[in-house]
């Protein structure tokens, strides 16, 4: 392949403008910031949160794919791009993310800054692992170019799991992975916890496997979905239209899907939230696709919610409501992953919900996101509604789920509510690192800090 097809489609002059543009607008900022952007937020909170009054930047322009290189198999993408759109950039050249979050409208930025991750993050680890450099708008109006080695070398690193708190990710240069057209699955079941973990401890080490994922439905009710990158297919199954993707992998069988679908197989249902109803397969049946996505789910979910607030109708997730919300994304070390499967499975009512799990990996530990190198975890997620326990208070299942994988040398992800106090915040959360990197990049707290953020305020 010649030099001269390395850059496809080079928006990189569009974006040195909008940069330019962005700094002078911004120059000498001392007002607190908040970032404006087009698409759905994917941070997500038990309970509603004032927001705190702050200079809004709208940001929703730096939001295009820039440059692939074939070569160097490397994407330039500003970071308000959503992953579908980088997925259609980059897959034709037969290249995909190392890692694409399941939901459509995710996007670079907030998954580098967020933890992202998939069920092939056994091989690549999270999405900020991928990272190789990106330009950062800092709360005072400066722009500055972050990468593992020059003077913001600290930045490039501390950007894992700082949502937001130190900085604006506008563009970023990530490495990327071949990809084939389609990802055939294979789904087995299993009847112990002790045989799944087992199983998926095999097949990390199974070189002809890409991808590994699991749903359990009850202590004997689990299922293991193994994938696998090919160019042949001899029927394809449409995650759109009928089909609900998750019963599909909640039975012993065979699927293929193109390799988008995969990526984003959840989407078309946002994990499992939308209700069985004859109404709702006739709208999955007839809906367009373009209101067939998370996005459109969670803007009527928060349209809904404002209604019912409004007219006093009560939406439910009181004290009264036998459900509540068990979202969050736990991760221990391997030799503690059969007993956290089991904990979760003691502790909730999982109300024919699954929990997903997924081997995890990582190459380095980020100082915000402390794990440790090489070592094999498991992630455990539950992505619903549960029904609460007799006797049991609002979110107990979350407080007690959070102590085991604390407890466990494990950590969870702050994308939804996390009820630690500040201190055990900072000792599980790299506290000291992430203060110097507050005090020499938001020395005057013009952004919230990750403590306020994830627990304390918006
Ligand atoms: C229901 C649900 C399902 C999820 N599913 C997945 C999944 O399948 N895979 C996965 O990997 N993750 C998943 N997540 C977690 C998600 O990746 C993180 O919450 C991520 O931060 C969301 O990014 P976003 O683009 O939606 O940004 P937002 O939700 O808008 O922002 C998230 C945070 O990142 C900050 N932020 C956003 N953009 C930038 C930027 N450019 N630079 C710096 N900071 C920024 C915001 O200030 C905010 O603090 C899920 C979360 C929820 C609530």
């Amino acid at each position: 392949m010649g030099l001269e097809v390395t850059a496809i489609v080079d928006g990189r002059a569009r974006h040195r403008r909008l940069v330019a543009e962005l700094e002078s607008a911004l120059a000498g900022n001392r007002e607190r910031l908040r970032v404006k952007k087009r698409t759905v937020s994917n941070l997500f909170r038990y309970e509603g949160r004032a927001a705190a009054t702050a200079r809004r930047v709208d940001l929703g322009r730096f939001n295009q794919p820039l440059a692939v290189d074939l070569v160097e198999r490397t994407l330039d993408v500003q970071g308000l791009a959503t992953y579908e759109d980088i997925v259609d950039f980059v897959l034709p050249y037969g290249l995909a993310p190392t890692i694409t979050p399941e939901l459509k409208h995710i996007t670079v930025g907030g998954a580098i800054v967020g933890i992202g991750i998939e069920s092939n993050s056994y091989r690549y680890g999270f999405v900020h692992d991928a990272l190789m450099d990106a330009d950062v708008l800092l709360p005072d109006g400066r722009v500055v170019l972050c990468s593992a080695d020059n003077e913001h070398a600290d930045l490039f690193h501390g950007l894992a799991n700082s949502y937001g708190t130190l900085g604006y990710v506008l563009r970023a240069r990530l490495r990327l992975r071949p990809a084939r057209r389609y990802v055939a699955l294979q789904t087995r079941a299993f009847t112990s916890a002790e045989d799944l973990v087992g199983a998926l401890a095999a097949a990390v080490d199974d070189p002809s496997v890409d991808y590994l994922e699991s749903l359990t439905y009850a202590k004997d009710r689990l299922y293991l979905t193994a994938g696998r990158d090919t160019d042949a297919a001899e029927e394809v199954t449409s995650v759109y239209g009928s089909t609900v993707f998750y019963r599909e992998v909640s039975r012993p069988g065979a699927l293929t899907l193109t390799t988008k679908d995969y990526f984003f197989r959840y989407d078309p249902e946002w994990f499992w939230a939308l209700p069985h109803s004859s109404a709702v397969d006739l709208f999955r049946k007839y809906a367009p696709r373009r209101l067939r996505h998370s996005a459109f789910y969670s803007r009527y979910t928060d349209w809904r919610s404002v209604v019912e607030q409004k007219l006093h109708l009560g939406g439910g997730g009181g004290d009264d409501d036998p459900m509540e919300l068990l979202i969050q994304d736990w991760q221990v070390p391997w030799r503690h992953a059969r007993p956290l499967l089991d904990f979760a499975l003691d502790t909730v009512d999982l109300d024919g919900s699954p929990l997903m799990a997924v081997p995890v990996r990582v190459p380095a530990s980020a100082p915000c996101y402390p794990m440790t190198p090489g070592e094999l975890y498991l992630n455990v997620g539950s992505y619903f509604y549960v029904r609460r326990k007799p006797g049991h208070e609002r979110f107990d299942a979350t407080r007690a789920i959070d102590e085991f994988c604390f407890g466990h040398d494990g950590i969870k992800m702050l994308y939804s509510t996390t009820f630690l106090g500040e201190e055990e915040f900072g000792r599980r959360y790299g506290g000291a690192a992430y203060a110097a990197l507050k005090e020499k990049y938001d020395p005057r707290r013009l952004l919230p800090t990750l403590f306020e953020k994830a627990v304390s305020a918006h």
